[in-house]
């Protein structure tokens, strides 16, 4: 098919929930992908996130296709042997205590979400269910992680969402004191029982704001959180579905950030461009969620676990020690093109935030790289990179020339 005939035929019978940009992607090879008509990009996008691999890496090919001729899928009811492996190298290279496999970030943040309230309800009884967000914070498309988003524009339509949730200004611990006070007086008012979210039992952060901007949280105010939740008995949820599995230059933000969530969501890069995410939970919380509170038909497929596993394979510390450096080199040579339309960049390992000057719009400036081969995302009002974690010098420099030809 050409790429229009696939745009017609999407427009007609997908629904249409995507603002998409006029190109169709047939395959792909390292960090570069083509169209249907053989056109080129490079890609600074992974998909969102997820292509941790690039295109056509041999090593998860291989993992994938020995694994689906083997069992593409059993239930949960049985035992099979790559999500136990993958299972058992993300609890050691994290220092958590065991996990639950699921199929998309909002999935998993919403399992993270009724692991905490059920931690809390089993040591404290009703009454103690309330979970702090930030704003700006983005965390998943189902009811309850739309609501879990601090951002008010996601808060519509869709009602009644669920109760119990309450959003705190970014980087102010007060702020969190504040919220924590609020429902304190909510549940004074109301009573236990009135469906409203009660005393605190959570706090819900991502470590650098994806969807929001690209925009890291303070490491004080990381250190002081953290010290709150641990006084408190509050959990400390880190959705890591975004800055997870290598993206930041470390297995997990939250290791550069030298803090011990409760529990950790992960999703798109986990598998390197299957479905798959989940939750790690630390030794507090490893027997929270048992048999009958939560399950999922197909999570821990052991296809994308194969997967999984090869990604895991790739990402040695070496490897990712080199996405610290390769993120800094695209950060510093974005800055040295000194383009009118940029400003300053953001961001750790290759999660890359660029501020766009007044005047420019940063969809519209997506919309031109694309035209002109380079695939970038935008996030918040400024641009967002989230290439390839394989992406090689060479690819980095021949986006950087797209960049510089198409917005000097
Ligand atoms: C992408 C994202 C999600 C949602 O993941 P889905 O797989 O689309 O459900 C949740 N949280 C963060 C931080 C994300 O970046």
């Amino acid at each position: 098919m050409t790429s229009q005939e696939i745009k017609d035929l999407t427009d007609q019978y997908i629904m249409p929930t995507y603002g998409r940009f006029p190109v169709a992607i047939d395959h792909g090879e390292g960090a570069r992908a083509y169209d249907p008509e053989g056109r080129e990009y490079i890609d600074f996008t992974s998909g969102i996130g997820v292509n941790a691999l690039g295109y056509g890496n041999s090593k998860w090919l291989d993992a994938i296709t020995k694994q689906a001729a083997k069992l593409g899928h059993i239930s949960n009811l049985f035992y099979t042997e790559p999500a136990a492996r993958l299972a058992e190298i993300l609890c050691r290279r994290t220092g958590m205590s065991n996990v639950f496999f699921a199929n998309g970030g909002g999935e998993a943040n919403e399992g993270m979400i009724k692991l905490a309230r059920k931690y809390s309800f089993d040591k404290y009884g009703a009454g103690r269910s309330s979970i702090i967000s930030l704003k700006n914070s983005f965390h998943g498309r189902t009811i309850t992680t739309l609501k879990a988003t601090g951002q008010e524009v996601f808060h519509n339509y869709f009602f009644p969402f669920t109760e119990g949730f309450l959003y705190a200004e970014a980087n102010d611990i007060n702020a969190i004191l504040e919220a924590d006070e609020l429902a304190a007086r909510e549940s004074e008012y109301f009573g236990k029982d009135e469906g409203v979210g009660g005393a605190v039992c959570a706090v819900l952060i991502e470590l650098i704001q994806g969807e929001g901007g690209v925009l890291p949280l303070n490491q004080d105010y990381i250190n002081q959180l953290a010290k709150l939740c641990e006084d408190r008995d509050w959990l400390l949820l880190v959705d890591e579905v975004q800055t997870g599995v290598g993206r930041t230059g470390s297995l997990f933000a939250f290791q550069r950030y030298h803090i011990k969530p409760d529990v950790v969501s992960f999703a798109k890069g986990i598998a390197g461009g299957l479905p798959m995410s989940g939750f790690l939970a630390n030794e507090k919380c490893r027997n929270v969620l048992t048999p009958g509170t939560h399950a999922t038909t197909f999570g821990a497929n052991p296809v994308c676990a194969a997967a999984g596993l090869a990604v895991q394979e790739i990402l040695s510390d070496e490897f990712l020690l080199e996405v610290q450096w390769k993120g800094q080199y695209l950060r510093e040579q974005i800055e040295a093109l000194k383009l009118p339309c940029l400003g300053k960049t953001r961001g750790m390992g290759l999660m890359i935030g660029i501020d766009v000057q007044e005047g420019y719009g940063n969809k519209s400036l997506a919309a031109r790289l694309i035209e002109n081969g380079l695939l970038v995302l935008t996030a918040g009002n400024g641009l967002r990179l989230l290439p390839p974690l394989v992406i090689t010098k060479d690819e980095i420099d021949a986006g950087l020339s797209i960049m510089r030809a198409t917005l000097s």
